[in-house]
């Protein structure tokens, strides 16, 4: 081999070496940047598992004069972040609006819009999870009722429930989720929350049929009785829905002996709330924001007392059951029953999302906290939920147990 040839043969073998090695750098790059992506997923999954999220009502920031309501967002937040709370479930939409517009198309200055935005600041301060919780097919603002009466709910009597004060409150006033109409409203309304920027999603509230039967430790102090479904409380009969299923099956719902018995008359009215979920979790996600809902405590009694099968919300990014257990005169350990029914029911119906249990502070006593977060976490539950932050503020001592409790949870990195 001439000198010249073994040069540039050595050349080339240094040439060919710093290629090997740039592969290798460039592999090991890849491979790192991967190894910290799957640390940071893991994290995140960690992280989900033991997230700590209370409700808190915004009525505080919205009736009050701007001082006060200031105080009182910087008092509630910077106790939620101290006591080691993850995300805030702001209710924005309640029972008894402000608005009383004659213009349903004008919300400008939408109440829900302006408490957002007023609490924005503080979840951005303490590094606080942002959620807007409105109320969804329990509407009742004046404008809509006056303008649009054909869209609410009508009872087996034919009566609609705007005619008749249901359970004796003015806010039980609920749209049919069969109507196109409605679809689109709540479309509207959700997408105007979910548009705002800093917010991390959007709770659907009242998501279901008006009560046909009370939660059973309800109803001795509302004064009814309700062994079986009674017409007055059972719904919708609207024409819309009369007609959707007479198309469907033959049969006008308002002639059946005993509609609860009919297996797809019950089916018509899941689907129709099923149904309405998911295009409202579409119009959330497609401003990039979390899709999530409260329900009742277990899909049987959720299907049974209010028509609403939320196992089937398949589309929901996180469904949290308000396991309220004394309300269904419930011992303590059905948080734990309640609970794994969810899990398994949505598993099995292959749900996008997951499930955190919600537990009422008034029925989880100071000295056993612990014990009922146990519960909700044996059966299955991803992170925690608590109603309410001033539900909390309430009850002497109970911030300071429950960081000590939120402590433990998160020190225990609970893995199902
Ligand atoms: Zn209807």
């Amino acid at each position: 081999m001439k000198k010249s040839n073994c040069s540039a043969f050595a050349v080339g073998q240094f040439f060919q070496k710093i290629n090997i090695m740039k592969l290798y750098l460039k592999c090991s790059g890849i491979l790192l940047i991967s190894l910290m992506i799957l640390i940071s997923c893991k994290e995140q999954q960690r992280s989900e598992k033991t997230k700590v999220w209370a409700c808190f009502s915004g009525t505080l920031i919205s009736t009050q004069p701007d001082t006060v309501a200031t105080e009182q967002t910087e008092y509630f937040f910077a106790l939620a972040k101290k006591t080691g709370i993850d995300a805030i479930i702001l209710e924005v939409h309640g029972g008894y609006p402000n608005v009383d517009s004659t213009d349903i198309t004008d919300f400008t200055d939408y109440e829900a819009i302006n408490i957002v935005n007023k609490a924005l600041p503080y979840a951005k301060k303490y590094g606080i999870e942002l959620y807007a919780w409105l109320w969804t097919t329990n509407r009742c603002e004046k404008n809509l009722r006056t303008a649009h009466p054909d869209w609410y709910q009508v009872n087996a009597e034919g009566n609609s429930c705007l005619d008749i004060k249901l359970y004796n409150r003015e806010h039980y006033r609920w749209l049919c989720p069969s109507r196109p109409e409605v679809t689109e409203y709540l479309k509207d309304r959700v997408a105007e929350l979910a548009k705002i920027e800093g917010l991390a999603g959007v709770l659907l509230d009242f998501i279901r049929y008006p009560d046909a039967i009370l939660p059973y430790g309800l109803h001795e102090s509302r004064g009814v009785v309700q062994d079986k479904v009674y017409p007055l409380w059972d719904h919708c009969y609207c024409d819309v829905c009369r007609a959707n299923f007479k198309a469907q099956t033959g049969i006008d719902p308002m002639t059946l002996d005993n509609p609860t018995e009919n297996a797809e008359w019950m089916q018509y009215r899941w689907d129709a709330i099923t149904e309405l979920t998911n295009a409202l979790a579409e119009e959330i996600h497609h401003y990039g924001k979390a899709a999530t809902a409260a329900v009742f405590a277990s899909p049987s009694e959720s299907r049974k007392l209010v028509r609403q099968d939320w196992a089937s919300f398949t589309e929901l990014d996180i469904i949290f059951p308000m396991i309220y257990h004394k309300f269904y005169n419930a011992e303590d350990a059905w948080i734990e029953t309640a609970t794994r029914e969810g899990v398994e029911e949505m598993a099995a119906n292959n749900c996008k999302g997951y499930l955190c249990s919600i537990l009422f502070v008034d029925h989880v006593p100071i000295n056993r906290i612990d014990e009922m977060i146990d519960y909700a976490t044996k059966g299955g539950s991803t992170g925690i939920c608590f109603f309410s932050l001033e539900g909390i503020d309430k009850i002497p001592d109970y911030w300071g147990k429950l960081k000590e409790s939120i402590a433990r949870y998160k020190r225990k990195k609970v893995i199902h």
